[in-house]
C-alpha cells in the first residue's frame, strides 16, 4: 500500500478535516473535456458568459442542452469512485469536504455524498424570477414553468455558474477551508480564482498538508522550481507534495494512503 507520510502530527480539532478541490481533470478520463483541451467546445462558444447569456438566453439553453447530451453516457472513473470509498470509509472519524468545480454529475454517480459543486450543477435548475432550485426536469427551454412562482419566459435556467457569476459556497466555504487540516487539489488550473486562493487560506490558518495532483506541470517543476514564471504559478508553492498523473491514476492511491493514515492515528478502541 502506498503511504502518505504527513506533516501535522495531529488535528486542530478532534476530527480531521479533509478538503478536496477538483477540478476538469478529475472527469477528464470520463470523457468531458477540460477547458484548456484544445478539442473543447466550451471556449469556441460565449454562450456559458454571464452577460451573453443575458443577451441570448436561447443560445445558453441549446448549449447547456448540447453538453447534457454529450455527457449523458459519461461514466465516473477511478478518481470519482476514490472519493467516494474515502467519504464513506471516513464518515464517522473525519469531516470531509469535496468542492468541485465540474459541474456535471460524474460524483453523485460515483455515490460521492461529500460533493459540493462550487460552479453549479447540470442536475439542478433555478428560477431567475423567484430564485427556487429544484432538479432539471427535461431539457431546458425558453417556454419551461418555474413549479415555484409559475414564470415562465426564459425564468428557468440551468443552475450552474457562468463566466463573470460569483460561485457558490463562497459565504462558508472559507469556514471550512480555514480549518482544514488536509488539503487536495486535484485536475485543477491553478490559475483560476477563487478556488487557487483556497490553498493559500488553508495555509495561512496552519494546514501543514497541502497536496496537488495534476497532470499539467512541466517537466521543469520537478529538477528546478526557479524556471516556473511565477506570475503563472505562484500558487503552486503553497503545496507542501505534488503528484504529477491523471486524477484517475494517483487519487486513489494519495486518498488510500490519507486515509490508513487517519486510522491509524485514532484510538484504537474506535477502530472495528
Ligand atoms: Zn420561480
Amino acid at each position: 500500500m502506498y503511504k502518505i507520510p504527513l506533516n501535522s502530527q495531529g488535528w486542530k480539532k478532534e476530527r480531521p478535516v479533509v478538503v478536496i478541490l477538483s477540478g476538469a481533470g478529475l472527469s477528464a478520463e470520463s470523457g468531458i473535456p477540460t477547458y484548456r483541451d484544445p478539442q473543447s467546445n466550451w471556449k469556441t462558444t460565449n454562450a456559458f458568459d454571464a452577460e451573453e447569456a443575458k443577451r441570448n438566453p436561447q443560445l445558453f439553453l441549446r448549449e447547456t442542452n448540447e453538453r447534457i447530451r454529450e455527457w449523458k453516457d459519461a461514466k465516473p472513473n477511478a478518481a470519482h469512485s476514490a472519493i467516494a470509498d474515502f467519504t464513506r470509509r471516513l464518515r464517522d472519524r473525519a469531516s470531509i469536504l469535496h468542492i468541485t468545480q465540474n459541474i456535471d454529475a460524474l460524483s453523485e454517480d460515483a455515490g460521492d455524498t461529500s460533493v459540493f459543486h462550487l460552479h453549479g450543477s447540470i442536475l439542478k435548475s433555478r428560477c431567475q424570477h423567484c430564485g427556487a432550485h429544484f432538479p432539471r426536469l427535461a431539457p431546458y427551454s425558453l417556454e419551461d414553468v418555474c413549479p415555484a412562482c409559475g414564470k415562465s419566459d426564459g425564468a428557468v435556467r440551468p443552475d450552474i455558474v457562468l463566466f463573470g457569476d460569483v460561485p457558490y459556497g463562497m459565504d462558508w466555504i472559507p469556514g471550512v477551508i480555514r480549518q482544514a487540516d488536509i488539503f487536495i487539489a486535484v485536475g485543477t488550473s491553478l490559475l483560476v480564482y477563487p478556488a487557487a486562493w483556497f490553498v493559500v487560506e488553508a495555509m495561512e490558518h496552519g494546514c501543514l498538508d497541502r497536496i496537488l495532483i495534476t497532470k499539467d506541470l512541466p517537466d521543469e517543476l520537478f529538477t528546478d522550481p526557479g524556471h516556473i514564471d511565477l506570475d503563472e504559478a505562484d500558487s503552486l508553492f503553497e503545496y507542501t507534495k505534488f503528484f504529477r498523473g491523471s486524477a484517475a491514476r494517483i487519487l486513489p492511491q494519495v486518498l488510500e494512503g490519507i486515509a490508513w493514515e487517519i486510522e491509524s492515528r485514532l484510538s484504537p478502541k474506535l477502530l472495528p
